[in-house]
């Protein structure tokens, strides 16, 4: 589903170049869970903005679904099938939109139903991610971020996409909504199949949520391990992110 190909990514800035991401390369399957671990500044929201086709690669390839996006003619489809979650759900929800408005969009931008069966299947599916339905007349600022990220999430699966990315979307939330939301992403994941890259910082988190973990260092991969093996992974920084999450 993702084929990642000796990618790179420079920036540069005032004459100073940053090495963000480099020489990386490894491929995701249909319906697979991936983690992508490291610490700050080693290259995990570059990676995934690159796969989300926000950044453009300074090396390498990528294939999404098959193609290579270099030579994707149709981008519509490609943007129905791969969604984004971020970390601050504020950051995409405008704050004047209430949240019907907002799960309303993609029924509008793709035409998918009628807005009487669309308002319907936004109420079923407020519902599934555990939240009352009167919800939907809120604005953001009017319920909390563990409830907003719910309401991301149930956008993000009325649109059946094929491949999620999420760059750490539960790190601004308390334990137990933390650990809600990531309840709920394994139910919904167990549901309606669809593939996800998952970045975290904490990779004891990726391990309850993910089959493999890709481990970054400094714009560099340092391992890939099956998520259950976590224990027994060999390289030193790897070892050192495991001790820090426990
Ligand atoms: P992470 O998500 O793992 O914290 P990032 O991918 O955000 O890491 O950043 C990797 C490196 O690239 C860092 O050194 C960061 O400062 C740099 N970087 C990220 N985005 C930009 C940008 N738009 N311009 C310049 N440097 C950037
Ligand atoms: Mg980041």
């Amino acid at each position: 589903m993702i084929q990642v190909e000796h990618i790179g990514k420079q920036y540069t800035n005032h004459h100073h170049t940053i090495h963000a991401v480099h020489d990386v390369s490894f491929s995701v399957a249909p319906n697979e869970r991936v983690g992508i671990a490291g610490g700050s500044g080693s290259g995990k929201s570059t990676l995934l903005k690159l796969i989300a086709m926000l950044e453009k690669p300074t090396s390498g390839t990528l294939r999404l679904f098959g193609e290579d996006v270099t030579s994707i003619q149709n981008y519509r489809d490609i943007y129905r099938s791969m969604q984004m979650m971020f970390q601050n759900p504020l950051s995409i929800i405008p704050p004047r939109m209430n949240l019907e408005a907002f799960l309303l969009e993609p029924y509008i931008n793709y035409g998918f139903m009628d807005m009487a069966a669309a308002k319907d299947d936004i109420r079923k599916w407020i519902q599934h991610v555990d939240l009352p339905k009167a919800i939907v007349q809120k604005y953001p600022h009017e319920v909390s971020g563990g409830q907003l990220q719910r309401v991301v999430l149930a956008r993000i699966m009325l649109m059946h996409p094929k491949l999620v990315l999420f760059d750490e979307p539960t790190s601004a939330l308390d334990a137990v909504n933390q650990k809600l939301v990531l309840d709920l992403l394994q139910k919904l994941h167990r549901e309606q199949p669809f593939g996800y890259v998952f970045v975290s910082h904490d990779i004891g988190l990726l391990q309850a949520v993910t089959d493999r973990i890709i481990v970054m260092k400094d714009g560099h991969i340092v391992e890939i391990i099956e998520s259950k093996r976590l224990k027994e992974a060999v390289h030193p920084y790897t070892k050192a992110l495991v001790e820090a999450s426990e």
